[in-house]
């Protein structure tokens, strides 16, 4: 997976270079950032909590919260460490969700190709 798309914008997903962190949201470079270095738990963790940054920013979370920034931080770590939770310990729950999503008709234009 090298693309994501979240609200209008296709997100390129590309190596992290600050090694400070394990990854990034970076929405006016349009991309979410990924260090090559982490164990598959890691990356899959990061990357759940890059998109909800992602959603956070498209659906405007942050417009009605007082301190938004650490709000954001704090809920985004909290879903991202609870769905990698939940994935870890349902080996089906990726594999349901991947069949709902085959089995509903989405419009094939609105749906981000991987070339
Ligand atoms: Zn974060």
């Amino acid at each position: 997976m090298d693309k994501v798309r979240i609200g209008y914008v296709d997100y390129d997903i590309v190596p992290n270079t600050d090694k400070k962190l394990d990854g990034q949201f970076i929405h006016t470079d349009k991309q979410i950032t990924i260090s090559e270095g982490l164990s598959p738990a890691d990356k899959l963790n990061t990357i759940i909590h890059e998109i909800l940054h992602g959603i956070w920013y498209h659906w405007g979370l942050g417009e009605q919260i007082e301190k938004p920034k650490k709000a954001e931080e704090m809920v985004v770590t909290a879903l991202a460490n609870g769905l990698t939770n939940v994935i870890r310990d349902n080996p089906q729950f990726l594999v349901a969700l991947s069949e709902f999503a085959e089995e509903e008709e989405w419009h094939e234009k609105d749906t981000l190709i991987d070339a």
